[in-house]
């Protein structure tokens, strides 16, 4: 039996998603461009898949774009904002805990002549709204902040940094980063004053290459892809209809079971906590999450690349931090302020609603035998 705490990563896709795609690539396949019965079919099957991921996202229909995945859409929003807004100043506020996707696209900015600020979270993973707004200057043209942090669970308080910057600067644009926080916590980017706004289906239970980008109405942005005029011009490509059905599917099982699958996380977080303290009283929580979905701990001593092959080899998958560092050290972690030998052993543990306790009982297995073996 295979013990997957990996699901910050990616998730298993649901059974019900993949069915869904299989029947749209090897029957329902038609182009939604095409004027015949099986292109005015699948346009069906892509209004209808729009109107439930806009539901999720809590905008219309005609706010959501179809992208590859949160990547995708974090660059759209950078660069897109970047380029409308060059003329208020080339000042962009971000913080140092975001996604790898928001900390590379702000570098290439960095090497054309922007300013990036990138705000610094508290030692508990915590990035306050004060501190993202002491950061606003008047060239600030856009504001990028991720709602859940991949690493450490935190939520950060977007509706309080949306309302500061409308207020300080009403033209700048806000981009959040809500790939965490689709199905784990409510999103309402119209109170948020959010302006655009990324998630991806993989981390939910669809395929990946797969994700959606809200864009407010009123604002416009130059399209990152041209060609076909796809998504009202403003992503061109045939739409990748599996994906985006599956993604839809995938949706519709989240919507129908958010409040019990956060409480089952809930509940697991909690009986982790619980035996970690009595069989490892020596680790070490990193970060105060506040979702229950991601948490992250050191065994001091235990370096984390090992402890992973020695979980790996017992069938328990976590990480040691978010899957894009690929094993370097957490930029995260070292931006609260953690020491080395706390960040040379952490590990991520991300639970997804089809996880069990035995789950749990199979990792503090494999992590006791880890450390008896590596603990110095
Ligand atoms: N933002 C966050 C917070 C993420 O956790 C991820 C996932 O790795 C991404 C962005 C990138 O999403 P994707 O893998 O769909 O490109």
């Amino acid at each position: 039996m295979i013990h997957y705490l990996d699901n910050a990563a990616t998730t298993r896709t649901l059974p019900e998603a993949a069915e869904i795609a299989q029947q749209v690539m090897c029957e329902q396949f038609g182009n939604p461009s095409s004027l015949h019965k099986m292109g005015i079919a699948a346009a069906q099957l892509l209004k209808e898949s729009r109107e439930t991921v806009a539901q999720a996202m809590g905008c219309t229909p005609a706010e959501l774009f179809f992208t590859s995945g949160g990547t995708e859409g974090i660059n759209t929003a950078i660069f897109g904002a970047a380029q409308k807004n060059r003329h208020i100043g080339k000042h962009i506020v971000t913080t140092a805990i975001e996604h790898a996707a928001t900390i590379q696209a702000c570098r290439r900015l960095e090497s054309q002549g922007w300013e990036v600020t990138y705000v610094a979270p508290q030692a508990d993973g915590h990035v306050p709204a004060q501190a993202v707004v002491d950061a606003l200057r008047d060239d600030t043209a856009l504001v990028s902040v991720m709602l859940v942090s991949n690493e450490v669970g935190t939520v950060l308080p977007v509706a309080e940094i949306g309302a500061a910057l409308k207020r300080r600067n009403p033209q700048a644009l806000f981009h959040v980063d809500a790939v965490q926080g689709l199905f784990r916590v409510p999103l309402t980017p119209k109170k948020w004053n959010c302006d655009l706004m990324s998630v991806s289906g993989h981390k939910i239970g669809a395929p990946k290459g797969i994700g959606a980008f809200y864009k407010k109405r009123e604002v416009h942005l130059q399209p990152y892809l041209v060609g076909g005029g796809q998504e009202s011009g403003f992503r061109s490509g045939t739409e990748p209809m599996p994906q985006i059905a599956a993604f839809a599917q995938a949706c519709r099982i989240r919507a129908a079971h958010m409040a019990d699958d956060v409480a089952h996380v809930a509940a697991l977080k909690s009986y982790l906590i619980e035996q970690v303290e009595q069989r490892l009283p020596w680790a070490v929580w990193n970060g105060q999450g506040d979702v229950p979905h991601v948490v992250n701990l050191s065994l001091p001593g235990c370096k984390s690349e090992v402890m992973l092959r020695v979980l790996e080899s017992k069938d328990v998958f976590v990480s040691a931090g978010s899957a894009c560092s690929k094993g370097k050290e957490s930029a995260v972690l070292r931006a609260m302020g953690l020491d080395k030998k706390r960040i040379d052993s952490a590990l991520r543990i991300s639970f997804a609603p089809f996880n069990i306790t035995q789950d749990i009982d199979a990792l503090l297995d494999g992590l006791e035998a880890g450390a008896k073996m590596l603990r110095r």
